[in-house]
């Protein structure tokens, strides 16, 4: 079974946050099918530290697979900062809640991370948005800093993406791969009428190779975003059990009771649209 889906050839990784209006920017600014996408809240590297430095450094004896660069994207809204990363806006929330010793409900960042926005003096949701590409640089020096791999990060605004969209917000779990978004959006798509359409701009994703990863963003885009239909997506025949065990240990959890959950193999027809029961 294969451990990870990266094609020969595959030279660059991008890691971005998951938020829903950067998929369709990812395809057309960074899809050169050589570059393996991750996504995960905020692109937050330490979430997906154990899945990069994988990446970064397996020897794939032979497959030609020799990642060059990794490109983390966090992005803001120059427009409207409530309109931009919902992962700082949460942790902003969070990280008011600690410095004035308030209690909340529910805590969905952890508690070193706040730490380190509250040590670099980032504590408006402005300057957690635009401070978030440096803080993610250090965690990328800290964890791939002594390879040979090159790495950089950037902030994207989502002022400039026009985003008209009223279809319900769905999020995709789903590993690390070459594969577009708007083609994901078809297999979703496919054979799933009865579902919400998987649109341009109402997918958020978990883009991750573990399932401790996914159940990071899980929690987060169930409980602090309200997300009520999770999709579990295999990317290819390989990764159809791997996706069965994810959506299996994902129902079982207690945030996932009120979620509809989905799980997407690659399958055909009836199979494929395997749904759990929830
Ligand atoms: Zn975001």
């Amino acid at each position: 079974m294969a451990d990870f889906l990266y094609p020969e050839g595959a030279s660059r990784i991008v890691v971005s946050c998951s938020d829903r209006r950067l998929s369709a920017y990812l395809d057309s600014e960074f899809n050169d099918g050589k570059t393996v996408f991750m996504r995960t809240a905020g692109a937050d590297v330490t979430n997906i530290a154990d899945t990069l430095v994988k990446l970064v450094h397996t020897d794939t004896e032979g497959k030609n697979h020799a990642i060059r660069q990794v490109v983390v994207l966090t992005h803001t809204d120059m427009g409207d900062v409530t309109k931009g990363c919902g992962w700082a806006g949460r942790l902003a929330v969070e990280e008011d809640a600690k410095i004035h010793g308030k209690e909340l409900d529910s805590h969905f960042i952890g508690d070193a991370q706040i730490n380190q926005f509250i040590e670099n003096g980032y504590t408006s949701r402005e300057q957690i948005e635009m401070g978030n590409k440096n803080v993610q640089k250090k965690a990328l020096g800290s964890r791939i800093g002594s390879s040979s791999v090159g790495y950089s990060t950037d902030t994207i605004d989502t002022s400039g993406i026009p985003t008209e969209d009223e279809l319900e917000h769905v999020l995709v779990i789903t590993r690390p791969s070459v594969a577009r978004y708007s083609d994901m959006a078809k297999r979703l798509n496919k054979n799933h009428e009865d579902m919400t359409t998987i649109g341009k701009f109402n997918a958020y994703y978990s883009q991750v190779g573990t399932l401790e990863e996914a159940l990071v963003d899980a929690r987060l885009f169930t409980g602090a975003l309200g997300i009520q239909d999770v999709r579990v997506l295999a990317q290819d025949q390989h990764d159809n059990e791997i996706m069965r065990s994810w959506a299996e240990q994902l129902h079982r959890q207690d945030f996932m009771k009120s979620v509809k959950l989905t799980l997407v193999t690659t399958r055909g027809n009836d199979s494929n649209k395997a749904k759990l029961k929830t």
